[in-house]
C-alpha cells in the first residue's frame, strides 16, 4: 500500500507548515487539500454560480483545472497562488464546503495524490474520510487566540494589514461551520493522535509527528 500521513484539524492550526516540513522530511508528496475548495470556491466566483448552488459548484470542481508546482498554484492557465491564500478565499471555500455533492467531486481528484514514495495529506477529512486507511493520523490543535495571533503575525509579516479581534471572531465562525455541517464535520478519526501545538515550535511538532511515524 502507498503511505499516507493524514493531518487534520481547524483553520490555522498550522497544519499546512507542518505537512509540508513532514513531506520535505520523508521526500513524499503534499496535498493540501483546502486549495482544492479554495480554487474551487474561486472558480464558481469567477463563473458566476452561486456558492450556495451546491450540484453547478460540483460541476465546477469535477472540472477543476488545477496545478502544484512547488510553492505555486496554477488554475486554467493562471497563478493563483496569492488570491488562493487570501482569507477571504478561505471564507468562500468553507461556503462551498457545506456541499455533499462538492466533496464528493473533490473526493477523487484528492485520491489521485496518492503516489509513490508516498503522502502528506492535510485538511479537515483526511483521517475520517479521504484516506481512512492512512497509516498514521495526526489532529493538529491550538486555541483560538494563539491561532489568531499567528495569523495575525503572518499577515503582518506579509505587509498585509489585519485586526486581531476580527481575525479571532472569523477563525471561530469559520471553526463553527466546519465542525456543524452535515458532511464531513470536522472531527478526529477515532484512531487518529492529537498534537496540541499551542506552545510548540514548529520544529518541535514536526520532530513528534516524525516520531510516531517511525513507530
Ligand atoms: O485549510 P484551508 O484553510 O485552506 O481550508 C479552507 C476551507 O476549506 C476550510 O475552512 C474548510 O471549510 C474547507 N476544507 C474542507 N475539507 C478539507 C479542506 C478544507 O472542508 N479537507
Amino acid at each position: 500500500a502507498i503511505p499516507v500521513l493524514a493531518v487534520d484539524g481547524p483553520t490555522a492550526s498550522g497544519k499546512g507548515t507542518l505537512a509540508a516540513e513532514l513531506a520535505k522530511a520523508l521526500g513524499y508528496h503534499l496535498l493540501d487539500s483546502g486549495a482544492l475548495y479554495r480554487a474551487t470556491a474561486l472558480a464558481a466566483r469567477n463563473a458566476g454560480v452561486a456558492l450556495s448552488d451546491g450540484p453547478n459548484v460540483a460541476r465546477i470542481a469535477a472540472r477543476l483545472d488545477i496545478r502544484f508546482d512547488g510553492e505555486s498554484v496554477w488554475m486554467a492557465g493562471q497563478e493563483v497562488s496569492h488570491e488562493l491564500r487570501l482569507e477571504s478565499t478561505g471564507g468562500l471555500a468553507s461556503q462551498v464546503s457545506v456541499h455533499p455533492e462538492v466533496r464528493q467531486a473533490l473526493h477523487e481528484l484528492q485520491l489521485s495524490f496518492q503516489r509513490l514514495p508516498g503522502l502528506v495529506a492535510d485538511g479537515r477529512d483526511m483521517g475520517t474520510v479521504v484516506f481512512p486507511q492512512a497509516q498514521l493520523k495526526v489532529f493538529l490543535t491550538a486555541s483560538a487566540e494563539k491561532r489568531a495571533e499567528r495569523r495575525y503575525k503572518q499577515l503582518i509579516a506579509k505587509g498585509i494589514s489585519a485586526n486581531i479581534d476580527s481575525l479571532l471572531l472569523d477563525l471561530q465562525a469559520r471553526d463553527e461551520r466546519d465542525k456543524s455541517r452535515a458532511a464531513a464535520p470536522l472531527k478526529p478519526a477515532e484512531d487518529a493522535l492529537l498534537l496540541d501545538n499551542s506552545e510548540l515550535s514548529i520544529e518541535s511538532s514536526v520532530e513528534q509527528v516524525l516520531g510516531w511515524w517511525e513507530q
